[in-house]
This record gives structure tokens, sequence and C-alpha cells, in this order.
């Protein structure tokens, strides 16, 4: 079950912040700017943790967190974490006596943030597995040790820089490799390379993934400054965001460090999660990164909610079509059917199109007649790692060479 968290603070803006923030990494978050109306919402909304500010007028976290304790005995598990712009070493003693589990200073590192809560949330689902007062309150979780465990490694493993991008090339229809999707990959003990289906989750849960993506960012910068150096490659690669990298400063921190000489040689790839419950505050940071001139692709398109009325607002570069819609569009009439419906969609917005998944010549056949402008797929080549791009996709170019053809070598 998905835990519910309950944010309570006077500075609207800030409870949404967090609200993004926590959304992003999977919560279900209840913002209250009154003390004594979450108090009496704590039976309702059932939390699995509090974050409460510290200073509020009327009832202030000291308050709350005496009234709740004695009103709530059921909910004794129930941590609450204070928030203050006070960070000092009485107050942090204060709270602690007070009866709050933790305390986090203003301003707030994302990463750490989401860390503390996550760390808070397991604690109690390691502590009261099984207590029934604990089930009332409903926060079993699926999160066990395990998982705690990878986080721990996978900290150690950023440190010692363990992960790295992979790319897989984009094909368009005369064969050439403009762009490449960055896809992370863990180097595990040095050999082992594991996919982002056993840490990315984790990473999004924890808070990791803002790191993570900064250090991926941090290569790819490198690789193609070094690329453009060796010969004019022009190639641009696509970055996978979370919805975590939509809170207010983070993505803007993106864009603001990417050097502007491979501004436009760097896009970024978002999935419509990202805007769910967030379009303007996500769409201000589009715009910007848009206008600044950077290229936002809606990843998974057609798998997220189907409201595509953001497609009218929101300056978005182009599509990706899943690979769902890929696999059956020959031997499908309605997955084909659909296929090409979303062209009509992206001619009527002006978006480009990138059809992902391609295993197959029909299917390429079948997407390039229809007009999709470029492929990614098995077909073409996997991901693979910087030097065997660099090797078989851009070398061939900087000698003004063939460019390399769609029957790649792997
Ligand atoms: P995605 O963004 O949809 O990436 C495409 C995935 O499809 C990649 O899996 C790619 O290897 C796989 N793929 C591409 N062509 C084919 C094909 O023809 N057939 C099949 N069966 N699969 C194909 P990968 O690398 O395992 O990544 C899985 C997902 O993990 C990605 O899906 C993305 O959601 C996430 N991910 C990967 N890297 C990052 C990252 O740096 N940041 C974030 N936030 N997510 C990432
Ligand atoms: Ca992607
Ligand atoms: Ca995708």
């Amino acid at each position: 079950m998905t835990d519910r968290i309950m944010v309570i603070d006077d500075d609207d803006d800030f409870s949404e912040y967090l609200a993004v923030l926590l959304a992003g990494a999977g919560y279900v978050v209840d913002t209250f700017s009154n003390a004594q109306e979450a108090l009496d919402s704590v039976g309702l909304v059932a939390p699995s943790l509090i974050l409460c500010d510290l200073v509020m007028p009327g009832m202030d976290g000291f308050q709350f967190i005496h009234k709740f304790r004695h009103r709530y005995p059921d909910g004794a598990h129930i941590p609450v974490v204070l928030i203050s712009a006070k960070n000092n070493i009485t107050e942090v003693i204060k709270a602690k006596f007070s009866g709050a589990d933790d305390f986090i200073a203003k301003p707030i590192n994302q990463a750490l943030f989401l860390a503390t809560v996550t760390c808070r949330l397991e604690q109690i689902s390691r502590i009261r597995k099984g207590d029934l007062a604990f089930n009332i309150f409903r926060s079993e979780g699926n999160r066990t040790g395990k998982d705690h465990d990878l986080y721990k490694t996978m900290c150690a493993a950023l440190e010692a820089g363990e992960f790295c991008a992979h790319y897989q090339p984009k094909v368009s229809r005369d064969g050439v490799i403009h762009g490449a999707e960055a896809l992370a990959r863990w180097i595990h003990d040095g050999k082992t390379v594991l996919p982002p289906n056993t840490f990315i989750p984790i990473a999004e849960r924890y808070g990791l993934i803002l790191p993570l993506t900064d250090s991926l960012l941090n290569q790819i910068k490198m690789d193609v400054e070094n690329w453009d150096a060796k010969g004019p490659s022009d190639i641009n690669i696509s970055v996978n965001l979370s919805p975590v990298h939509f809170s207010f400063e983070n993505f803007r921190n993106i864009i603001e460090h990417i050097p502007s000489k491979i501004f436009n040689q760097i896009s970024f790839e978002i999935t419509e999660t990202s805007l769910l419950g967030n379009i303007d505050k996500v769409g201000d940071l589009i715009r910007h990164a848009v206008e600044s001139g950077s290229q936002i692709f809606i990843d998974d398109f057609g798998t997220g909610f189907s409201s595509l009325s953001y497609l009218q607002n929101l300056p978005v570069t182009g599509l990706k079509v899943d690979k769902s819609f890929v696999d059956n569009c020959v031997t499908d009439s309605r997955s084909g059917a659909l296929v090409k419906s979303i062209l009509d969609l992206a001619a009527i917005f002006d978006l480009d199109i990138v059809a992902e998944g391609v295993e197959n010549e029909d299917q390429k056949a079948f997407l390039f007649d229809a007009g999709y402008d470029e492929l990614q797929g098995f077909l073409f080549s996997p991901a693979v790692s910087s030097t065997h791009f660099e090797k078989h996709y851009i070398a061939p170019n900087y000698d003004q060479l063939p460019k390399p053809s769609l029957g790649m070598q792997h």
C-alpha cells in the first residue's frame, strides 16, 4: 500500500514544494496549513508519517506533537518530523524532547530529505510489522530491509563512480544516427552490468536519483564535448528524468549546469507521470528549458494518463511512442492504426516523433512508411558503452567516412 504523508505548514508554497517532491517519489500527500485542522484529520487520513512545520501561528509544531501524542495513543508508531528554519542545537534538542522523531532544517536538501522520509518509514515498517495498531494506520508498505541494504550499497556505488550511461542510438530514415538515449547502468564489482529496473525504483524512492542523474550528466557532458572536439558530431543525447526532478530547483539546476556550447546537444525524456498534479510548475520548468534551447520529449507516450490537453499548453519537442504499440503495429490492425493516429496528433502540434522498441524489419518499414522521424530498438542496436558508441557510431563521422548504416554492428 502506498504510504500517506501528512504535511503541515502555514507556508502554502513550501507545503506544495514538499508535496511535489514526495509525490514524485511515489507517496500520497495531504497538506494542511492549519495544525488544528490537521490534528482533527489524523484519524481520517491515517498517515504513515507526519511532517510538521515548527513555527506556525496558533498551534506550533511542539504543541501539535504534544496534542497528537495524547489524542492518538494508537498512532504512537507514526513518526513526526519537525521542519524548521531554526537550525540551532537548542531547537533540535527541544524538538527531540517534544516527542519529534526527527528534525529537518530549512532550506532542505532534497536528496537528504527524501532519504530521511523513506528511512523513517522503513524503520517503522520493520518495528511494527504484524502489529494490529500499526495496521489500523495502514502503513504496511512493501519496502523491506533488503531495499534499505540496496540503498546503502547504492550510496557507496555512487561514491565509487560505479554508475554510468550507456547509449542506444536513434536512427533516422536515411540511416544516420543523429542521437541516442542515455540509459543508466550499474557496473557492479567492476564486471556485472546491472540494468536500471534493479536500481532506478529504489533510487527514486530514496532521492538518490538526483545525485545519480547528476553523475550520469557529468559523464554525458564529457562524452559529448569529447566527441565534438574530435569531429563535428552534432550528436544529441537524451537523458531520462524522474518525477522527482520536477521539484522546483532541480531541473532548473540541471539546465543551468549544461555548458552553452553543448546545450542543444542534450535533450530530456519525461514521462506523463511527471506532469500529474503538477502541470503548472512542470510547465514553467519546461518552458524555461525549451526557451533556453533544450528539447523535451514525452516518454512512453500512450501509456500514461489520457488527458492530452497538456500537448496544447506545453512546448514539448516531441513524443516517444511506447514499445507496447510498436510490438504489434504490423500484425494487429488496431495497433497499426493507433501508431498512425499518434502521427496525426504529432502533426497537429508540430511535434517530432520517435518510436522505440523496434525489433524487426517489418516494424521498421511500417513505421518509416507511416512517417516516423526516428526509430530506436534492438533491431539497430541495444544500449552500448560510451567507448563502443564512439567507435562504431560516431568515429565514422570524424573523417567524413560513410555514416553508419541501419544494419549496424554490435
Ligand atoms: P525507457 O526510458 O523507456 O528506455 C527504453 C528501454 O527499452 C531501455 O531499457 C532499452 O534498453 C529498452 N529497449 C530499447 N529497445 C528495445 C527493443 O527493441 N526491445 C526491447 N525489449 N527493449 C528495448 P533499460 O535500459 O533497461 O531501461 C529501462 C527503463 O529504466 C527506462 O525505460 C527508463 O524508464 C529507466 N531508466 C533508464 N535509465 C534511466 C535514467 O538515467 N534515469 C531515469 N530516471 N530512468 C532511467
Ligand atoms: Ca526513455
Ligand atoms: Ca520509453
